[in-house]
């Protein structure tokens, strides 16, 4: 018997590699970060491989390390990191890494020196999210001091790089800015006699949506887990996760009852409460309290009173639930119930936040399908 669980459909992150693959002529990196966006980095890694893509993309060196130790071993693109880490380890690990500082840069050397190798390097170049990356005044000398690098076999540029505004916004007119921005980014590498393989910008809305954005590589991630990143628009994508739990009792209350801390929902008839249980904990924003919503007995509820760390209620009316029934708080949306995005919307977020905090270690995560689910051994 499961309490709560959090279900992951591994032959839906396959199906939407695929669906992303169908629309682009450019190499797919399946961005996996943050712990493959709530999802499990590893069965994630592997369903998007089986799918088709055939790089991986990550946030942090740790991150890539791990998909390292897990035997993967397509590129793995680690892209934030700090001065002072062991870039060594990812250097060894064949890891391809951003450089965005001339300072940056100069580590890789260093740790290509120290294990005897040549760092795989992407160049980042800020062409207007002021995030990470070279400004445009910056970026010559960069560019000159990996051109150098290069030269003298410390560093292979594989690729230069950016990253969008206003993706979830076709058409906006800051994704043209950046567009040009980075062309004349790559013209002026050109001039300084560096022409990767990989040029890369597109994140998931670019890739469902801008081909002119696509170039030799497209990062989506949220795509992956089935999630749209643009309004209103699904694009033939699946839902990869389900939170869910089992109803642990029922109760009859009358009219006025105060419900959960604070007493911030009442009851406004004799009625039936369901506690469900699962919390804040386990990823359920305290900022549902009220709004957030549930699949429960005939149909779409929303949580009654505050979200507390363990545990929701739901205000059923009068329907015959009972101790033991599965409420779900978001899925693929097949049967009318609600989804990740649904639950963004009611709490004012993105639905990738949503997925992301359901990553916690408490509820057990549960995997459908079979997409990169390596095969067992039989031994006779
Ligand atoms: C997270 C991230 C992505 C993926 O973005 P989505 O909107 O989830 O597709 C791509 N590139 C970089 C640099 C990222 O940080």
């Amino acid at each position: 018997m499961w309490q709560a669980e959090v279900r992951v459909d591994l032959d839906a992150i396959r199906h939407n590699v695929e669906v992303l693959r169908a629309g682009t002529t450019a190499e797919v990196m399946a961005v996996v970060k943050g712990d493959g966006y709530g999802h499990g980095m590893v069965p994630s890694a592997r369903a998007a491989l089986a799918g088709g893509a055939t790089w991986l993309g990550v946030a942090t060196l740790a991150e890539g390390l791990v998909l390292r130790k897990a035997g993967l071993e397509v590129p793995v693109m680690a892209w934030l990191l700090s001065p002072g880490l062991p870039l060594h380890q990812g250097v060894e690990a064949g890891l391809d890494l951003s450089a965005g500082t001339v300072e940056l840069l100069d580590d890789l050397v260093r740790a290509a020196g120290r294990v005897g190798r040549t760092a795989r390097v992407h160049l980042k170049i800020d062409t207007g999210l002021a995030r990470g990356g070279a400004t445009a005044a910056g970026w010559p000398v960069l560019v000159e001091a990996a051109a150098k690098a290069q030269a003298d076999g410390h560093i292979e540029v594989i690729g230069v790089w950016s990253h969008l505004v206003h993706a979830d916004v076709p058409g906006h007119e800051t994704t043209d800015r950046q567009l040009a921005a980075f062309d004349e980014a790559l013209a002026v590498a050109e001039r300084l006699g560096v022409t990767p393989p990989y040029r890369h910008l597109a994140n998931s809305a670019a890739t469902l949506t801008r081909p002119d954005t696509h170039y030799d590589l497209v990062r989506p991630g949220v795509a992956v887990y089935g999630l749209s990143p643009v309004p209103g628009e699904t694009f033939g994508l699946r839902p990869a996760m389900t939170a869910r739990a089992r109803v642990a009792l029922t109760k009859r209350v009358p009219a006025g009852q105060g419900v959960s801390y604070g007493h911030t929902y009442v009851t406004e008839r004799e009625t039936t409460l369901a506690l469900v249980p699962l919390g804040y904990a386990d990823g359920v924003p305290r900022h549902g309290s009220n709004i957030g919503p549930v699949q429960l007995g005939g149909g779409r509820r929303t949580i009654a009173g505050r979200v507390c760390m363990d545990q929701i209620m739901v205000d059923v009316g009068d329907d015959p639930v009972v101790a033991g029934d599965i409420a779900t708080l978001f899925g693929p949306g097949d049967d009318g119930g609600p989804t990740a995005t649904d639950w963004a919307d009611a709490i004012g977020t993105i639905n990738y936040e949503i997925v992301t905090r359901f990553g916690s270690t408490r509820v057990p995560r549960v995997y459908d399908g079979t997409a990169g689910v390596p095969p067992v051994e039989v031994t006779r």
